[in-house]
């Protein structure tokens, strides 16, 4: 090929991207084409949103829970400055492995990475908590979602939003003990534990202490998802700005051998609307 008919080439691409995408920043195709004619197309536009609570001392633990420290070990004037962290493994945005509960399950460090980065819907049970604190999303709310959105995804994870993320600055609320010590925030009822597992989900992920509600008496709930391998992710934050489908979540947890539990960076990608697009799930 003479130099003359690679620079035709060339300039011929460029054309041809120029005109099929007409602006700078090209989006590739939603749909690959076998031989595409956008050769320097940029991945579809996507907004990062973070669903980790802060980890700061004073951040809200249940009764046993181990509350986070950091204590300073060496500061700027002798050259640097570090920190030592104490905290439990369940403390703050966590995820529970299957061996949280049942021995021989999966560790922490056995989840393969491909289990964290996952398709993820949410469901919106605010309302119902509003108007009981103790309110335990059903199989019958799942049933409902999947009326309007469709299955929830084989393999993703299904979160549920129960509004309690934003107790988290308060703990005082958001632990709700009442004069007796019961405490008082919602969850998961087992029904639609054994839904989700039947649905093949990854995992259910809830913006609360527990996936089991405050005042259960038995974990039931934590005992169906991790008897059947699956996992849990608990004190997830900002859920109000997550769509109900569309998002695809980054499970950031740290890769603890042995772990049953360990601390997590949660970040939704979610898809930007362009114009004149409808957005997903709407
Ligand atoms: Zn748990």
């Amino acid at each position: 090929m003479s130099l003359l008919l690679v620079k035709l080439v060339v300039v011929a691409t460029f054309v041809t991207c120029a005109a099929a995408c007409d602006t700078r920043q090209a989006r590739c195709p939603k749909t690959p084409t076998p031989s595409p004619k956008v050769v320097h197309c940029l991945p579809p536009r996507q907004r990062a949103i973070d669903l980790t609570h802060l980890m700061q001392e004073g951040m809200p633990v249940g009764p046993g829970g181990v509350p986070f420290k950091m204590t300073r070990l060496v500061d700027y004037d002798q050259g640097y400055r570090m920190h030592k962290l104490e905290v439990g493994a369940s403390t703050g945005t966590h995820v529970d492995a299957p061996a949280h509960f049942v021995e021989g399950k999966r560790t922490i460090d056995q989840i393969p990475v491909d289990e964290l980065v996952v398709p993820a819907v949410m469901i919106d049970v605010r309302d119902k908590v509003k108007a009981n604190p103790d309110y335990l999303l059903s199989a019958n709310d799942i049933v409902d979602w999947e009326a309007v959105h469709g299955p929830v995804p084989v393999g993703g994870l299904v979160i549920a939003n129960t509004g309690w993320h934003r107790r988290f600055v308060d703990p005082e609320k958001y632990v709700n003990q009442d004069a007796k010590g019961v405490m008082h925030f919602p969850g998961v009822a087992p029904d639609a534990a054994q839904l989700l597992v039947e649905r093949d989900v990854m995992g259910i992920g809830i913006d609360t202490l527990s996936l089991d509600a405050g005042a259960a008496q038995e974990l039931v709930t934590h005992r169906i998802m991790l008897a059947a391998n699956k996992m849990q992710i608990e004190n997830l934050a900002n859920l109000d700005s997550l769509p109900e489908v569309g998002a695809t979540v980054i499970i950031g947890v740290l890769p603890l051998a042995n772990g049953t539990q360990a601390q997590a960076r949660i970040i939704a990608l979610v898809p930007e609307v362009e114009e004149g697009e409808e957005q997903a799930g709407q």
